[in-house]
């Protein structure tokens, strides 16, 4: 018996049984598989052999039934969808195999009505969108794109012949600057025109922005320059308020300065007293008293003046020398001066 095993058994069938569909071709119901059977028909009535059967060599029937005993029998094998390559996961049995493969399976194959190409009956949507005859809209001008109803409904297969001669909806390529729509043929001279407009308006633009750029840049400085000027303030206020204690420090000192002339005054005085009782008790009476007087005033006045005249010139010159200087000059002069 010529049978061909069928690789669409999930389970491993005896051999001699997995030819689907087998069809009964002799008197003595000898089988032929689909395949072999279909290359015999074919080559009919070319070659004498050919109209034998394989098996006794009678003369095969005109017309072959399937044989219902091997369908019952390889039943109890599970089968898979012919389909089963492109995806389809169903599994059954063999005699259920062709209604599912012909009118339920996802893969199984349709004609398009429109284009005459066959698809996939699961991808209907995937086809639509490459059918060359599905009608679409217009993109640019919608339904009625030209005027009438209908006008901008059109097969795919036309959709270049409209976008190019019939449309009048074609933006502009500088959408969405412009906003113009025409036909293709008025888009190839205002296009050009339409871009330098607007390289011209993007220069100013930009011409703007660095404008915007420099400002802030100036208020920036502006600020640092401020910011420096307040630092410079302070450092002059806190320098101004040294000085004050400097000031302050320096009347002390001179008022401290003017008691110890008066207490030296005072000092000198007493001394000269001293000195000319001393000399009186040695000579006797007379001219003591004109000489203490003459020394009172030789000491006394020369001492107050000096103080003064120092005094001024320093409060003169103390508003532009620096503090230190000013005052080691002080001291060095008060040294001097005891
Ligand atoms: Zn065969
Ligand atoms: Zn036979
Ligand atoms: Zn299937
Ligand atoms: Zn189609
Ligand atoms: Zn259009
Ligand atoms: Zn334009």
């Amino acid at each position: 018996m010529a049978m061909v095993h069928d690789p669409r058994f999930v389970e491993d069938v005896p051999e001699g049984r997995a030819a689907i569909p087998a069809f009964i071709v002799c008197r003595n119901a000898h089988l032929l598989c689909a395949s072999c059977l279909g290359d015999k028909r074919s080559a009919w009535p070319l070659s004498v052999h050919d109209t034998q059967c394989p098996t006794c060599h009678d003369e095969m029937l005109k017309s072959s039934q399937p044989s219902r005993a091997v369908v019952i029998k390889l039943d109890q094998y599970t089968f898979l969808c012919r389909y089963a390559d492109a995806g389809c996961p169903w599994k059954g049995q063999v005699s259920q195999e062709t209604e599912h493969a012909k009118k339920l399976c996802r893969f199984r194959f349709l004609r398009c009505g429109r284009c005459g190409e066959q698809y996939r009956a699961g991808f209907a949507l995937e086809h639509n969108e490459l059918c060359t005859e599905l009608v679409i809209t217009c993109p640019e001008g919608g339904a009625d794109c030209l005027g009438a109803p209908r006008s901008g409904m059109y097969p795919r297969s036309q959709a270049d012949e409209h976008a190019k001669k019939l449309c009048r909806n074609r933006p502009c390529r500088n959408f969405p600057f412009c906003r113009t729509r025409t036909s293709a043929a008025n888009l190839v001279p205002h296009e050009p025109a339409c871009t330098f407009q607007l390289e011209q308006q993007a220069s100013a633009r930009q011409e703007a922005a660095t404008q915007r750029t420099l400002l802030a840049q100036s208020h920036a400085e502006n600020a640092t320059l401020r910011e420096r000027a307040e630092r410079v303030e302070k450092a002059l206020k806190s320098a101004s308020e040294e000085l004050d204690k400097e000031r302050t420090r320096r009347r002390e000192l001179e008022r401290e300065c003017d008691d110890l002339a008066d207490k030296l005054r005072d000092e000198i005085r007493r001394y000269a007293r001293l000195a000319g009782r001393e000399r009186d008790g040695g000579r006797g009476g007379g001219g003591g008293g004109e000489r203490r007087s003459r020394d009172e005033q030789r000491f006394a006045p020369a001492t107050r003046q000096s103080w003064s005249a120092s005094r001024s010139s320093s409060v003169r010159d103390d508003r532009w020398a620096p503090v230190h200087d000013d005052a080691s000059a002080y001291s060095s002069a008060g040294r001097s001066r005891y």
